[in-house]
């Protein structure tokens, strides 16, 4: 997807008669004019990674948290690392929410922003394709798009790091009734490696010789009056130096690159993530780190 960097007459038009008929509220506090305004981003609580548990990002320290190992102290996830943006708390699932559920697809720039501030540096770096974890054809069709597709979409263009859909997803069956490790198998049943012609990955991210490279991953954020992103941190000069769009283009089962940097919305028992990299290492993944805008505990 190439960034329409230049609005046309047609889009400006366009903008004014939507903002007339449906005009931007903050989507937290509902303030007109901003979609989402300096008090509420103020109150949104992002998640320092260097204080959060490296397995499962939640916010209890530098540490591994006890909930990631079992009583031998073995790691329980199927993922190896994951870092989240924001607590899940009633302000920033309102904003996901509304996201997801109210057709505010504007908010996955913001939300991007936040994503790329809470990404260590050195995993852009080591990421060789970004994914996702997509929404199945029930939520698809009730939606009308797949969120975190847009987000992975935004983050790519403004890492470089390429882009790829390596899962489908069926609807789950009911989880109702069933321990962790049967919800896991329930929804890895649930996903599939997406079949599609095989490409392979390279990492075009890496620095040309005749481009500068970027020293700070401020610059890479939405300049939109409608907010201010939050502070990232400094990406360091061996990731990308170009913001052009990574194509999206697809991969064949079993051939899939080694590290595999995974989206989601929000991680609570990790279930869903742990399925998605069981099927990602199933198509030969060596390595699979999750990133999500939030963190429920
Ligand atoms: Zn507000
Ligand atoms: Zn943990």
């Amino acid at each position: 997807m190439t960034p329409t960097t230049t609005p046309t007459k047609g889009h400006v038009f366009l903008d004014a008669a939507l903002e007339l008929v449906w005009p931007t509220r903050c989507s937290g506090c509902e303030r007109s004019g901003v979609l989402l305004c300096d008090e509420c981003r103020a109150l949104l609580k992002q998640i320092m990674s260097a204080h959060a548990c490296p397995r499962c990002g939640a916010p209890f320290g530098g540490l591994v948290c006890t909930e990631c190992y079992s009583g031998e102290g073995r790691e329980q996830h199927q993922f190896d690392a994951a870092v989240c943006a924001l607590e899940l708390d009633e302000l920033s699932g309102r904003v996901i929410v509304l996201y997801k559920d109210s057709y505010e697809r504007r908010l996955s720039g913001l939300l991007a922003s936040y994503l790329l501030s809470a990404l260590p540096a050195p995993w852009l770096i080591w990421a060789d394709v970004l994914t996702w974890v997509p929404v199945d054809r029930k939520a698809l069709r009730r939606r009308g798009f797949d969120h975190m597709e847009l987000i992975a979409r935004e983050l790519s263009e403004r890492t470089g790091l390429p882009l790829r859909r390596l899962l489908d997803k069926q609807p789950c069956r009911d989880q109702r009734g069933l321990n962790r490790s049967e919800r896991i198998e329930n929804h890895r049943e649930s996903f599939s490696l997406h079949q599609a012609t095989h490409t392979p990955p390279s990492k075009t991210h890496a620095p040309q010789p005749s481009t500068p490279a970027c020293s700070s991953a401020s610059h890479l954020l939405p300049s939109t009056p409608h907010f201010s992103p939050p502070s990232t941190p400094t990406l360091p000069s061996t990731t990308h130096s170009s913001r052009a769009a990574a194509p999206l283009l697809p991969l064949a089962a079993h051939s899939l690159p080694p590290h595999i940097l995974l989206l989601d919305d929000v991680l609570t028992t990790g279930s869903t993530l742990d399925a998605a990299s069981m099927r990602l290492k199933e198509g030969g993944a060596v390595e699979v780190r999750v990133a999500t805008v939030a963190r429920a505990w």
